[in-house]
């Protein structure tokens, strides 16, 4: 039998991706799961992206491979995007297409990340970063947050993590798990320190930058000085609701650029390209299904805030973004069901699966062994009978 290579080794499994999996393992059995744990929306992609692919595959335009870094009217169409939503000029030579904001990610780490270099992410984060650093055989470097400050990393907490070794600082506002969004202001404080630390760079995830309910998306590449520092990483799968088409996308100095699409050329080659010309239809035609998106799931975090306040014991910040809550349950660690002792969030999580039928990601894969993260992307409905389930399934804890 073949031994696995010291790289796997070195890397967790997602956990996201294996909750999803136990749930619809149980689906199978017949068992009604109601599943809020992976995070993708559960709208249908707008019917003018559909039409736009429909429309791509019968041209026969698209049937073969595809630049690797994507097509170039692609690459423009994200340069528009990115000065009509982010204020930011880039050109397509800054521009990398790639089969989801996951590989835009690995592209990046795996490019430029050395033995030992440290990456700092503050916690709770989404749970490949940490994965995904360890594979490039580097170090991730936490800035542990709580809720009682939203979650949010500060300034000084920043520098303090900052050696002659870090080599990225890596976030996402709004931020998978918490929906936490960082404002202008702070995020104008993080620069001041990073302008002290030319050698760090900025990994600016983005993937939320639509579902937003605060207001105002501040990318950190706005910041002149951050600029020539900073890879933007944003895709199609939560704002367009996109999640199956695997397209995502990287904005960075054209070098980086380069980098990522050497790397890429020998791993997927271009993103598949039907999905890439119903990207543009996505970005440049019409947003409203994006903003009708954002507030059904605005008026879900609404529905879902007020059904956690009736279960006892529990802590929650309100999330401004994203479509997640991710509650402190560490009240319910140390009780019993039949015998059987429900230590920590994973054991948790397992008994609202088995018990409760509602399948939800345990916080210690993103860095926060006392949460469980819930998504609210599902129908008012199921989240209503969700939430009376895990509050019956809490109450028979002793
Ligand atoms: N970043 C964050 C914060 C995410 O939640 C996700 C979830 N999929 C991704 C990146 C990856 O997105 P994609 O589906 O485009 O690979
Ligand atoms: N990003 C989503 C999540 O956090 C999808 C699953 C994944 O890629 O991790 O659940």
């Amino acid at each position: 039998m073949l031994n696995t290579s010291e790289t796997l080794n070195r890397v967790s499994e997602s956990s996201t991706i294996k909750m999803a999996q136990l749930s619809r393992d149980l689906t199978a059995k017949g068992i009604h799961i109601i599943s809020l744990s992976l995070g993708e929306p559960d709208f249908n992609t707008p019917q003018h992206i559909k039409d736009a692919a429909k429309q791509a595959i019968d041209s026969g335009k698209y049937d073969s491979y595809s630049p690797i870094a994507g097509y170039l009217d692609l690459r423009q169409a994200i340069c528009e995007k990115l000065k009509r939503d982010n204020h930011l000029e880039y050109k397509p030579e800054n521009i990398v297409v790639s089969t989801g904001a996951k590989q835009s990610l690995a592209n990046v780490f795996l490019s430029f990340l050395n033995k030992d270099d440290e990456v700092i992410i503050p916690a709770p984060y989404w749970v490949s970063y940490p994965e995904q650093v360890k594979l490039c055989n580097a170090v991730p470097v936490y800035i542990p947050t709580t809720v009682d400050n939203e979650f949010k990393m500060t300034a000084a907490q920043l520098e303090q993590a900052i050696t002659p070794k870090t080599k990225f600082l890596v976030y996402s506002s709004p931020s998978n798990p918490t929906g936490s969004v960082y404002t202008r202001e702070e995020i104008g404080q993080f620069v001041q320190v990073l302008e002290k630390f030319p050698h760090v760079y900025i990994v600016s995830d983005e993937i939320y930058e639509h579902i937003n309910y605060a207001g105002e998306h501040v990318s950190i590449a706005e910041f002149p000085s951050m600029k020539d520092r900073t890879i933007v990483v944003n895709g199609q799968a939560k704002g367009y609701a996109m999640t199956g088409w695997r397209i995502g996308y990287i904005a960075a100095p054209a070098y980086i650029a380069k980098a990522c699409d050497k790397l890429q050329g020998q791993i997927t080659s271009g993103a598949n390209s039907v999905a890439q010309h119903a990207t543009i239809t996505a970005l440049l035609g019409d947003q409203q299904p994006t903003r009708n998106m954002r507030d059904a799931f605005r008026k879900r975090r609404d529905l879902v805030l007020d059904l956690l306040k009736a279960i006892p014991n529990i802590k929650c910040n309100i999330p401004a973004g994203a479509f997640y809550v991710f509650p402190d349950l560490s009240a319910y660690f140390g009780k019993y069901f039949q015998g059987e002792c429900i230590k920590d969030a994973d054991d948790l999580a397992l008994y609202l699966l088995h018990e409760g039928h509602v399948a939800a990601v345990s916080g210690a894969g993103f860095g926060a062994p006392e949460c469980i993260r819930f998504s609210y992307a599902a129908s008012e409905d199921n989240l209503r009978e969700a939430f009376k389930r895990v509050k019956d399934a809490l109450a028979k804890l002793s």
